[in-house]
């Protein structure tokens, strides 16, 4: 395997020393990444505050540069979906799909128009909102998407003027890595940096005096420690933090088509999707018929070594969510529930699991209030939709929900009643690029996804001309605002 090295002020910088990287198919060290210093870091956060005024003022080249890299990315997706898989298990397929997303965040914001908003035009005064982008935005990421999470950040964030340090994963650098070499040669050197480390780093980054701006996916734990360090200068904050998404079967589903449907909201990735199905709540009625054709899915799925052909399970990601995955299952099962089906690891090296669907299981066990974020389903039964209603909405995550139901009218009554900041009726994964992606309680803080990004990664700025004095305004809004791009 080749050395991979990080990105930082436009060139290529290694490690004083390394992590290492293991394939979740195998469990061995496949590959190390550099361990960014703190030294390292303060040179990327420099150079990306020299490089911000230059790269806010001219939008025409973001948008140049930002085409060019999802051109680059598309380019090189074979090599960087095979790199994904070994790092982090998916099947080779979704990888190829993930790889595509990677380039497209760059197309989605590259000429996103930001409208001004002109609130006062008369003989007293023009008043005109802009946005300001807000400087070096840190960005942090996690482990279950690597690829699509080392642009999809920087997308927007350019888009509205910014420069960014970003750092991968420690289980997953070396993906993002691999972009952060391609697009060296494409994005001018201080706007795009590229940092790989474990956690300590992502501490650094977030305390560091340099960034306006944190941008940090994870758990509610590391974004609660986040949020602390970043209210230290008040950087401005976008968190996008756990769920633990319900779905509500109504009474009046077709077992075998809800299962259908809803199996793969759950399992996707092996479960290690943020807002993947995590807790399904069905009715005493059909309880026994869902959880059979659930279980009838679940036995049948592929599960192996995302680069063998038909897998459509890889492993777990890394030992530790394996370790977790185990416990929680362990720790349901001591409560007195069933595993329908799965409910153990596969024999042999890496970290596969079984996909699995529990029953009997206790509401207040920690797989009901924890996020499991693997390849498990809980599925409960209910008397009535009030009561499954506030069994979903009782707890202290809010990322996504989802209502299930012959009666779609029906099934909207019961979705306004969640809590939580994406809810759908008949699927749990419904994506569109004008709706903002945000959790409610402790999910997140902020909102994402087209101009609700622009939005994170800007200030406001009220821009006012008396009409008192001279009285010509210029058309075109100040340097850097986003109404001429
Ligand atoms: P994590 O919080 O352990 O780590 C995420 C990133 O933060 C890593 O790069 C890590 O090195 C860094 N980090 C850890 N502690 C830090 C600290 N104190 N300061 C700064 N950086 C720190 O999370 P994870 O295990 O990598 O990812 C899984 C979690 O991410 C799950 O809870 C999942 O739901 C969540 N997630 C949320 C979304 C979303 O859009 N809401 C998307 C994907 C994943």
């Amino acid at each position: 395997m080749r050395d991979h090295t990080m990105t930082i002020n436009g060139r290529a910088v290694a490690g004083k020393r390394t992590i290492e990287v293991v394939n979740p198919a195998t469990g061995k060290v496949f590959a190390e990444a550099p361990d960014c210093t703190r030294e390292q870091l303060d040179d990327a956060m420099q150079g990306a505050k020299e490089a911000f005024p230059a790269w806010r003022d001219n939008p025409g080249l973001r948008t140049e540069v930002m085409l060019a890299c999802a051109d680059a990315i598309d380019a090189a997706a074979e090599e960087l979906s095979l790199l994904q898989t070994l790092e982090q298990g998916m099947p080779l397929d979704q990888s190829r799909g993930v790889a595509r997303a990677c380039a497209n965040s760059f197309r989605r914001y590259a000429d996103l128009q930001i409208p001004a908003e002109v609130i006062q035009d008369d003989g007293n005064a023009r008043i005109e909102v802009v946005r300001r982008a807000l400087g070096v935005i840190a960005v942090i990421k996690p482990w279950n998407f690597p690829l699509v999470q080392a642009t999809t950040e920087v997308a927007p964030a350019f888009r509205a003027g910014n420069t960014v340090v970003m750092k991968p994963s420690p289980y997953t650098p070396l993906s993002t890595l691999a972009v952060g070499e391609l697009l060296r040669e494409i994005v001018p050197a201080g706007a795009l940096s590229f940092v790989s480390g474990g956690d300590q780093v992502g501490q650094w980054m977030v305390e560091h005096p340099v960034p306006r701006g944190v941008s940090f996916t994870g758990s509610v734990a590391s974004g609660k420690l986040v949020a602390s360090a970043a209210s230290a200068d008040l950087k401005r904050l976008l968190l996008e933090l756990g769920g633990n998404d319900p779905a509500i079967v109504l009474p009046d589903v077709d077992p075998g088509e809800l299962a259908g449907r809803l199996f793969w909201t759950a399992f996707r990735n092996a479960g290690q999707v943020c807002i993947a199905v995590k807790r399904a709540y069905v009715p005493e009625s059909l309880h026994g018929a869902v959880v059979d054709a659930l279980a009838e899915r679940a036995r049948a799925v592929k599960v192996g070594n995302g680069l063998d052909d038909g897998v459509e399970i890889g492993p777990i990601s890394n030992a530790m969510q394996f370790e977790r995955v185990k416990g929680l299952v362990a720790d349901a099962i001591a409560g007195g529930a069933t595993a329908v089906t799965g409910g153990r690891a596969l024999d042999g090296p890496g970290y596969f699991y079984e996909p699995t669907i529990l029953t009997g299981v206790r509401e207040g066990s920690r797989i009901v209030d924890e996020e499991q974020f693997g390849p498990v389903l809980p599925v409960m039964s209910y008397r009535t939709v009030e009561e499954a209603l506030e069994r979903a909405n009782a707890t202290s995550f809010g990322l996504g929900a989802s209502v299930w139901s012959a009666d779609p009218a029906r099934a909207w009554a019961v979705a306004q009643k969640l809590e939580s900041g994406s809810v759908w009726v008949n699927t749990h994964d419904g994506k569109n690029e004008r709706a903002p992606v945000a959790g409610m309680k402790w999910s997140g803080v902020g909102a994402k996804n087209g101009l609700w990004s622009i939005l994170a990664y800007t200030d406001p700025q009220a821009v006012w001309l008396s009409r008192s004095g001279p009285t010509t305004y210029p058309a075109a809004s100040q340097p850097g605002a986003l109404t001429s791009a």
